[in-house]
């Protein structure tokens, strides 16, 4: 997300970052200001602010974090410039010890010793280092205050934006949890008051919709503790909502030559050794060992086994492309600190698929590929900006493949574009050694942009594990393979719509689509047969057994039970009394409060019918 768009004056993002930075040179400043006796850790600017860690003999509360805030604003109205120092390295050494901190007389001899890539490495910010090598390091003065870094910086305090101090957290010196732990103030900082504000609403409307507390509410998954973290369990509703969705994506890839497989969830170790990642991902794979001895780890990702059903027979250029599609899961053993929600799970469920064609084919499916995409978001009015990643043309020796593959390759993902008549911005260096890709991003209702679907070429699995067809002329020729999302990952893609919609899904993917509301209880029967002859209409999906209806025969009265339904977001309430029954028809109430009033049971159907088959957004 960048500046917001009515903003007349655009402030570009390496702008904005380094105001960000001097502003955690701010927040140092008065904290040391407040507590002379404060040591400081590292302050880097991050994605809409910045943080610094601190080590003060009080806990920083939200009295503190005011107090803070009150003496930033104090200081940068002083208009203090950022004073560049440089100083041989020994000599920064003493001076910090001089001053008593601790963890910068640290960083300076990580530095000293292992150069700036390490201390970038360890501490996540880069800030505080020059390039490698450099007998000198620069400090910066404001005020009283002098920190360790490289810049840059804005050149006065009042040249600082809108701020906010918003929170603090604990976080171990380094990373590391057998060092101290110092205390993280976190701020955010816009180029104007209108973005800062703007930009907390938006916080407070996630907050609102936060798809973990959603879940429960809306009974769609849940987590035990018996099962462990990032093993998310679906309820009969969150998983009739998946159904929905894989559904959806098959229904849109099966006309186009998709066909489905199943492989298993374990594999020896030998499959990750030949494609090579091994190597690379070991550490995050989950190992089992049978009974013989045999190692086997559980499947991070499904593209190596797909090789082996393509490898199964021989194969001749008159078979392919051969288009290989599963909805299955992968495990990655993420550490618990890093797991959230369904956006990040140990459980990783892909609607995966792989191509195998020729080198001529690629234009041509990956403009299927696209075709099932753009179909596939545009029901959720998300719109999709799209980034081809290139090669490095300069260094043609980090990529595998000759520089005719390349070229012809991304000249085909090119005309796919412009087939399709899209915008999109091209990033040379920014492909993986083994192919060109297009990524999607879609934008939700809050403004975020979420990385979901990708088209992704690969020369190099083709080669480690041999994978060859006959062409015409009956000599051997390498397959290309092409990886392709669509949703991304089912639980990825289920947060992102859970906020989306804030729980109020369309019609066509709410687990209840209508709750019948009956007047009094002699209405009941009347209101069964309703929820009966609703399950009965025919859906060309097939899924969930027709428009998936429930009585309210509660005790309750009328207005709370459809004050019962809007919070559980069930896109239509149908009320029935005496002139309903005897008419046949029922008084049709949205969950938005719109009332569309007595309507004959045909109509609704029909209504319902429609908006569910052709995926409609939101009823009106
Ligand atoms: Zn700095
Ligand atoms: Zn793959």
């Amino acid at each position: 997300m960048g500046a917001a768009p009515q903003n007349p004056a655009p402030v570009s993002e390496a702008e904005l970052e380094r105001m960000r930075h001097s502003t955690a040179h701010l927040l140092a400043a008065a904290v040391a200001a407040l507590w002379p006796e404060a040591r400081f850790g590292v302050g880097p600017a991050i994605k809409f602010g910045f943080f610094y860690d601190i080590e003060v003999p009080v806990a920083i509360g939200p009295k503190e974090l005011e107090r803070i805030e009150q003496k930033m604003r104090e200081l940068r109205k002083k208009k203090l410039s950022f004073e560049r120092i440089e100083l041989p390295i020994e000599d920064a050494i003493a001076e910090m010890e001089r001053r008593g901190q601790r963890y910068k007389v640290e960083l300076l001899t990580l530095l000293r010793d292992k150069g700036s890539t390490a201390v970038a490495k360890e501490t996540g910010d880069e800030s505080v280092v020059d390039g490698a090598g450099q007998s000198t390091v620069s400090f910066y003065k404001t005020g009283d205050f002098v920190d360790l870094c490289r810049g840059p910086h804005v050149s006065v305090t009042t040249e600082i934006g809108a701020f906010k101090l918003t929170t603090v957290a604990g976080a171990y010196w380094r990373g590391d949890e057998r060092n101290p732990q110092l205390q993280r103030i976190y701020g955010l900082m816009f180029a104007t008051q209108e973005e800062l504000e703007r930009h907390i609403q938006l916080l407070e409307e996630a907050k609102r919709r936060d798809h973990r507390r959603l879940g429960q509410e809306l009974d769609l998954f849940t987590f035990s503790d018996l099962v462990g973290p990032g093993l998310p369990l679906f309820t009969p509703r969150g998983t009739l909502l998946r159904r929905l969705l894989e559904d959806f994506v098959q229904s849109l890839q099966e006309p186009l030559g998709y066909q489905r497989v199943q492989i298993p969830h374990i594999t020896k170790n030998d499959l990750y050794k030949t494609s090579g990642h091994w190597d690379k991902f070991q550490e995050d794979l989950f190992h089992v060992r049978g009974k013989s001895g045999e190692e086997f780890c559980i499947k991070p990702m499904n593209c190596p086994h797909h090789t082996q059903i393509f490898a199964c027979r021989q194969r001749s250029y008159r078979d392919l492309p051969i288009r290989l599609s599963e909805v299955t899961s992968v495990y990655r053993d993420e550490l618990p600190g890093a797991l959230q929600g369904l956006s990040r799970v140990r459980m990783i469920t892909q609607d995966d698929a792989h191509v195998f064609c020729t080198p001529e084919q690629v234009q041509d499916e990956a403009l299927r590929i696209y075709q099932i995409i753009d179909a596939f978001y545009r029901p959720f009015g998300m719109q999709l900006s799209i980034r081809l990643s290139l090669w490095d043309a300069e260094k043609p020796q980090k990529y595998l493949g000759t520089k005719e593959m390349w070229e012809s390759a991304q000249e085909q993902l090119r005309s796919v574009l412009r087939t399709r008549g899209v915008t999109w911005i091209e990033e040379a260096g920014e492909a993986a050694f083994y192919g060109p890709k297009i990524d999607f991003t879609a934008k939700d209702a809050l403004d975020r942009a979420w990385q979901l679907a990708t088209i992704q070429l690969d020369f190099n699995l083709p080669e480690r594990f041999d994978l060859k067809y006959i062409a015409e002329d009956g000599q051997p020729r390498r397959p290309v393979m092409l990886h392709r999302a669509v949703l991304g990952s089912v639980e990825r893609f289920m947060s992102v719509l859970i906020e989306h919609y804030a729980g109020a899904f369309p019609t066509w993917l709410s687990p209840l689509q209508a709750v019948v509301v009956p007047i009094a209880d002699r209405h009941n029967a009347y209101a069964q047969s309703i929820v009966e002859k609703l399950g009965s209409v025919p859906l060309r999906s097939g899924i969930g057994g027709g428009i998936r209806a429930e009585v309210d025969d509660s005790r309750e009265s009328m207005q709370k039970k459809i004050r019962n339904a809007q919070l559980r977001k069930i896109p239509y309430m149908l009320v029935v009394g005496d002139r309903e029954q005897a008419e046949g028809a029922a008084a049709v109430r949205l969950r938005s409060g719109t009332d569309l009033k007595a309507l004959p049971l045909d109509a609704i159907i029909a209504r319902l019918q429609a908006e569910i088959e052709t995926r409609t957004d939101q009823p009106t």
